[in-house]
Parts: C-alpha cells; sequence; structure tokens
C-alpha cells in the first residue's frame, strides 16, 4: 500500500499529483522540475501552470498556427494588468538598463509616450543576462496555465524583432511596402491603420512579428525625424559595438535594446535647436 502512493518518477517522495500523462501519482517537485521536459504532458492538465505552458509554447512545431495582431494585443493587455514591471527591469541586459536610466534623465519616466516604449521594449525585446526574455518572468507569474491562443501569442511574441523601416508604398489600405534600413531588404509589412497615419517617405522605428496577416507591425511606432535614415543606423551600429553584445546581428540587437531608440530620438531633438515642439512624438 505505502509503495502505491510513492511519485511514480522518482520513487522517494510521496505521489501527491495525478499525472495524466503518467497515468500515475508523482511528487510536486518532480512535476515541476520534469514537466514538458522529461514528461509528455497534455496542455490540459491541470498541473501545467503558466511555467509548463510557456515550454510547451516554445516546443511546438514551426507550422503551429499563428495568432492574429488582436490576439497578441489581448495577451500583452492582460500582462500589463498581471504586475508591477519595476522588479523586472533590474535582470536585464546591461546595455539595455544603461539606456534606460539615460532616457529617464532626460523624459518625464511618467510621461504616458516613454511609459508605452518601455513597456513594449520590455514585452517584445527585452532578455535578462543570461538570454532569457524578460517577458517570461512576468508570464511565470500567472496564476493559470496559458490557453491556445496565448501559447500562439507567445511565439509571436518571442519571435518579435525591432526595426526601422522606411516606407515606399502602400500595395493596399493596410499593406505597407518598406526598406528595413537595419538588415537593408525591402519587406511588406501589415497594419490596419498605416495608411491612414503615414506617408510614404517616413521612416518607423516599431516591433514586428509574423501573424496570420503577414509580418505586422504590433507595437506603437516612432515616427523618426527626417534625416536620420543613415545616422540613426550608424549610431546603433556604434552602441552595439561598444557594449558587451558586439558581434551579434545589428536587428537583434537593437531587438533586444529596443529602448535606445526613444534615448537617440532625445538626443536628436536635444541637439536640434528647435526640436522640442512636437516631442515626444505621437505613437501609433
Ligand atoms: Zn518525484
Amino acid at each position: 500500500m505505502a509503495a502505491k502512493s510513492k511519485c511514480h518518477v522518482c520513487d522517494q517522495r510521496k505521489g501527491k499529483r495525478p499525472c495524466p500523462a503518467r497515468s500515475a501519482p508523482i511528487c510536486s517537485l518532480c512535476c515541476a522540475q520534469k514537466r514538458v521536459v522529461e514528461i509528455d504532458c497534455p496542455v490540459d492538465c491541470p498541473f501545467l501552470g503558466a511555467e509548463g505552458s510557456m515550454l510547451l509554447a516554445d516546443r511546438q512545431s514551426s507550422d503551429a498556427p499563428l495568432p492574429t495582431g488582436e490576439e497578441i494585443s489581448d495577451f500583452v493587455a492582460e500582462l500589463m494588468d498581471a504586475g508591477p514591471r519595476g522588479n523586472f527591469m533590474a535582470a536585464a541586459e546591461p546595455t539595455a538598463v544603461t539606456a534606460l536610466n539615460r532616457l529617464i534623465e532626460f523624459a518625464d519616466a511618467e510621461d504616458t509616450t516613454i511609459q508605452g516604449a518601455i513597456w513594449e521594449w520590455l514585452v517584445f525585446g527585452a532578455q535578462d543576462v543570461q538570454g532569457q526574455a524578460l517577458l517570461d518572468r512576468i508570464i511565470a507569474r500567472l496564476p493559470r496555465a496559458l490557453t491556445v491562443s496565448e501559447r500562439a501569442a507567445l511565439r509571436a511574441l518571442h519571435a518579435s524583432r525591432y526595426g526601422l523601416f522606411t516606407i515606399e508604398s502602400f500595395p493596399s489600405p493596410d499593406t505597407v511596402q518598406v526598406r528595413d534600413l537595419l538588415a537593408d531588404e525591402p519587406l511588406e509589412l501589415y497594419n490596419d491603420a498605416i495608411a491612414e497615419r503615414h506617408h510614404v517617405g517616413q521612416t518607423l522605428a516599431c516591433f514586428v512579428t509574423r501573424t496570420q496577416s503577414g509580418v505586422e507591425v504590433v507595437s506603437g511606432a516612432w515616427q523618426l525625424p527626417k534625416g536620420v535614415e543613415e545616422s540613426f543606423p550608424l549610431r546603433l551600429r556604434e552602441i552595439c559595438d561598444e557594449s558587451p553584445l558586439k558581434g551579434i546581428p545589428l536587428p537583434e540587437f537593437v531587438t533586444r535594446v529596443a529602448i535606445v531608440l526613444p534615448l537617440l530620438m532625445f538626443e536628436h531633438f536635444g541637439a536640434e535647436e528647435s526640436g522640442d515642439a512636437g516631442f515626444p512624438p505621437p505613437s501609433f
């Protein structure tokens, strides 16, 4: 009788959780350490939790269904409600933390545009020193497993990247043909409001990721000042080369420390006599 209640995995501790994958009880420690990684957990296991379902999302094959832009923004909105962000900042990569501190010197930290930029960096690109998305720390605090659409949204968030995109044309009301200035290649982007707000020749700085609609603009976009199309990428290259992250491709660097973009904007406008009028520029 006693053997019956032992953990099916370690055979040492008491098996208190009925494991659906093993059809036997396992202990909470084995469950926490081995779920998804060594145990073939079904998605509806009540012990999966936020962390287990995150692992599950990462392990899904590359042909798993893409989310809609709306599923991504719904998930991000929920995470925003889930907890204070202050705790996560200190864990971020030093290069990004330096940029963040300098940004706060320049800007009113309570300004909603700045708050938005910090949050977007945190959700879409920021990593800790081990290379783990800071987003995952926020998700781990959710008191429940992720739904199917949230797992799809999470994969898209992990795959999102930051870019500087110069608008070349609008093939349709909700698509825009751009030149990706960091990767130096043409790209078509999707956003249902982009044609209303922007025009050919403008350069936007924003996060994009693949959704059911294509490569979609998923964060607010900074409209860069005219004439920085060459100097901003060069300055970003410089910041990258001076950082511990030198050697990684520029698009990846800028994704991970996207918070340097608002900083460059302040530096730019700070150097311009009359630049303050419309700053911070509205994001959309
Ligand atoms: Zn065990």
